[in-house]
C-alpha cells in the first residue's frame, strides 16, 4: 500500500511545467511570528518560499502574485494583521520591488494583465470571510488572476481554505512549490521507515486544534512527551489544581482518553513533574518552581521546571526519531524560555533524526541557536501533526499528479 507520504510525493512540481509567459499565483505561508513592536522575529517562512518565487522570476513568468494569510483576524481588516508589515522584508530578501495590493478585486485588471517580472503581494487573504469558509466565489475570483496555481504553503496545507484548496477547482494547471516537496521528503524520512523509538514532543498553546490529533498519532509513536500549556490540560485531568494556568476545560475528557489509550497501546507518556509559576505575567517578580501538584493560589504555570527538563531530556536521549511541535513555556519572555531552550538543546544533542515544526517552535530553536543541529526545520506545526496521523493533506490532494502526464 502506498503511504500518504507516497501519494503526496507524486504531485507535480514547478519543474514539471513551463511557467514562461504565464501568470502565476503562488500560495505562500508568510504567517511569521511578530514581537509586540510588529517586528518579524523569525522570517524563516519567507526565506523558505524564495526558491519557488525566484524560479518563477528566472523562468520568465509574466507576473507573480503571492497570496498568504497572516495571524488570526476575526472580522475583516485589522491593522495588526496587515501584510504591509511584511512587504519590506520580502523586498529585502527578494532583492526586488514588490507591489502591495490592498484589494485584489479592484486591482484585478492590473494583476491579470501580463506584465513581465512584476511581483504582487495581496493583502491578508483571511480578511476575506470566504477564505476559511473555502468559498467558491473567492476561489473563483482568485483563479481569475492566474494561469497557473502553485501551492507552497506547507504550514497551511492541512486546511481546506479557498486559497489552499478551493481554488484548485478553477485552475487548469496546479502544482506544488519547492518547499512543499522538500517538507514531504523530510517527513518521508521520519515516517516511512522510521528508526524507532519515535518520540513526539508537543507543547504550545493551540490546545483545541492539536489535542485531538494526539489521539490519532498514538498508533504511530512510542513516546509522547507533553509540556507547555498543552500539558496543563492533562495535569488538570489528573485532578491537579492548575490555578490560573492556561488550560481547556472542555478537553479534559479528551486528555483522559489519550492517557488511557496511551496505556493500552504501550505508548510511554511523559508529563511535567514540576513547573515554573508566577502570579503576574506582566510583571513577573514572584516566580516559584513547584511540583506540578503544588501550584500556589493565583499562580500560573509558565514553563516546565528543572526536574521536568531532566526527565524529558532522558526520554528524548533514548529516542531515534524525534518530532517536536510546541514550546514548553511562554518562551517569548526570557525568564520563561529556559525549559524550551533546554529541550531544544536536548533534542539537538541526540544522534536521532530530528524534525521541529511550527512557527513559534522554529523561532524558539533559532533563539536557542540550535538550528544547525536539527535534521530538519519544518514550516508546519499543525500540518506536521496531521502528516504524522497519516492524512493526505488537502493542500496536496487536488494538485496535478505526475502519472496523469505520462
Ligand atoms: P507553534 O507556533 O510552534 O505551532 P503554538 O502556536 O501552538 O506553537 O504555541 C506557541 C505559544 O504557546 C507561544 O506563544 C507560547 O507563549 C505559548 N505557551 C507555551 N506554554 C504556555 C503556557 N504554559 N501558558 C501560556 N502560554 C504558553
Ligand atoms: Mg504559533
Amino acid at each position: 500500500m502506498t503511504s500518504n507520504i507516497g501519494v503526496m510525493r507524486e504531485v507535480q512540481g514547478l519543474k514539471d511545467i513551463d511557467v514562461t509567459g504565464k501568470r502565476v499565483l503562488i500560495r505562500v505561508d508568510f504567517n511569521v511570528p511578530m514581537d509586540s513592536h510588529n517586528n518579524i522575529s523569525d522570517d524563516r517562512r519567507i526565506r523558505m518560499a524564495l526558491p519557488t518565487i525566484n524560479y518563477c522570476i528566472d523562468h520568465n513568468a509574466c507576473s507573480i502574485t503571492l497570496v498568504t494569510h497572516f495571524g488570526r483576524p476575526k472580522n475583516g481588516y485589522e491593522e495588526e494583521y496587515s501584510l504591509k508589515h511584511i512587504v519590506k522584508r520580502l523586498e529585502r530578501l527578494l532583492h526586488r520591488r514588490v507591489e502591495f495590493i490592498d484589494n485584489f478585486e479592484t486591482s484585478r485588471d492590473e494583476i491579470a494583465t501580463c506584465s513581465l517580472e512584476r511581483v504582487f503581494l495581496l493583502e491578508n487573504i483571511r480578511f476575506h470571510d470566504g477564505e476559511k469558509k473555502n468559498s467558491k466565489e473567492l476561489s473563483e475570483k482568485l483563479s481569475s488572476i492566474c494561469d497557473i496555481y502553485v501551492n507552497d504553503a506547507f504550514g497551511t496545507s492541512h486546511r481546506e481554505h479557498a486559497s489552499t484548496y478551493g481554488i484548485t477547482e478553477f485552475v487548469d494547471t496546479k502544482v506544488a512549490g519547492f518547499l512543499m516537496l522538500k517538507e514531504i521528503e523530510a517527513f518521508g524520512k521520519a515516517l516511512e521507515e522510521p528508526i524507532r523509538p519515535i518520540a513526539l514532543v508537543v507543547g504550545g498553546a493551540k490546545i483545541s486544534t492539536k489535542i485531538t490529533l494526539l489521539k490519532s498519532v498514538l498508533d504511530k509513536i512510542d513516546k509522547l512527551i507533553i509540556g507547555g500549556a498543552m500539558s496543563n490540560t492533562f495535569l488538570k485531568a489528573l485532578g491537579y489544581d492548575m490555578q490560573n494556568s492556561l488550560y481547556e476545560d472542555s478537553f479534559i475528557d479528551t486528555a483522559l482518553d489519550i492517557m488511557k489509550q496511551a496505556r493500552e497501546k504501550g505508548v510511554k507518556l511523559y508529563l511535567p513533574v514540576d513547573l515554573v509559576t508566577t502570579n503576574n505575567l506582566d510583571n513577573p517578580i514572584d516566580i516559584q518552581i513547584v511540583p506540578a501538584q503544588d501550584i500556589l493560589d493565583e499562580f500560573m504555570a509558565v514553563d516546565i521546571g528543572p526536574a521536568t527538563v531532566k526527565l524529558f531530556s532522558e526520554a528524548i536521549g533514548l529516542s531515534n526519531t524525534i518530532i517536536w511541535n510546541g514550546p514548553m513555556g511562554i518562551y517569548e519572555v526570557d525568564k520563561f524560555s529556559r525549559g524550551t531552550n533546554k529541550i531544544a538543546n536536548a533534542i539537538a544533542d541526540t544522534y536521532a533524526y530530528t524534525i521541529v515544526g511550527g512557527g513559534d517552535t522554529a523561532d524558539a530553536v533559532e533563539k536557542a541557536r540550535e538550528v544547525e543541529n536539527f535534521s530538519f526545520i519544518s514550516t508546519g506545526g499543525g500540518a506536521s501533526l496531521e502528516l504524522l496521523e497519516g492524512k493526505i493533506l488537502p493542500g496536496f490532494a487536488r494538485l496535478d499528479r505526475k502519472e496523469e502526464n505520462n
